[in-house]
């Protein structure tokens, strides 16, 4: 099966968008993605699917935390920072919660701990022990067929 038809059908998934952030020997890393779901309320796991090639592969790897950052409709460049499509290096602002940074103003942090992890093809799969959630109110920032949208309720 051609690879276009493969993106092109899980490109019709709406999501959130996310922001995957870690800290590790005092440098914080963070990293868009939108792989990302619920997996289990006792335990309260996530999961987060991560590419091998991505820098944050090694980053959670060692850190052994991460925190999941649940981006608002306004958050739309800090995404494409973290995705790496910005032409400008930029500074970003961060909270911390639990010791883990964490990006300010999203709808949802969720700090985890590695709870499982299993490599998938070209990606490794993180479950995720939730430890501490923080919430605000907002609409969230969307992405459908490759691009941002509004998820409008
Ligand atoms: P880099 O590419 O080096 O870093 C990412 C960017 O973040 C760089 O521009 C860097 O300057 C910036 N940055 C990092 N830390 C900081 C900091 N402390 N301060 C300021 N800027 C900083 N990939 C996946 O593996 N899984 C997914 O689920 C996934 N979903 C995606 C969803 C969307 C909507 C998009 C647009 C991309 C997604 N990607 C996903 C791709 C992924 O975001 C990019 O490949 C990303 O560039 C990989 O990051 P990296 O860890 O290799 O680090």
């Amino acid at each position: 099966m051609d690879e276009r038809v493969f993106r092109n059908a899980m490109g019709k998934f709406a999501t959130g968008v996310t922001v995957i952030t870690t800290e590790q020997n005092g440098e914080i890393h963070g990293m868009t993605a939108n792989a990302f779901m619920s997996v289990s309320l006792n335990p309260k796991l996530i999961l987060i699917s991560i590419d091998q090639r991505a820098k944050m592969l090694n980053k959670i790897n060692e850190a052994g935390t991460f925190a999941v950052n649940i981006l608002a409709e306004d958050q739309k460049e800090l995404s494409m920072q973290f995705a790496g499509q910005l032409k400008e290096k930029k500074e970003a602002e961060f909270d911390y919660m639990s010791g883990i940074p964490v990006i300010k103003g999203a709808l949802a942090n969720i700090v985890c701990k590695i709870y499982r992890k299993h490599a998938a093809g070209d990606h490794t799969i993180f479950l995720g022990e939730v430890v501490d959630i923080e919430l605000r109110e907002g609409a969230p920032l969307g992405f459908y067929e490759g691009k941002y949208s509004k998820i409008v309720s």
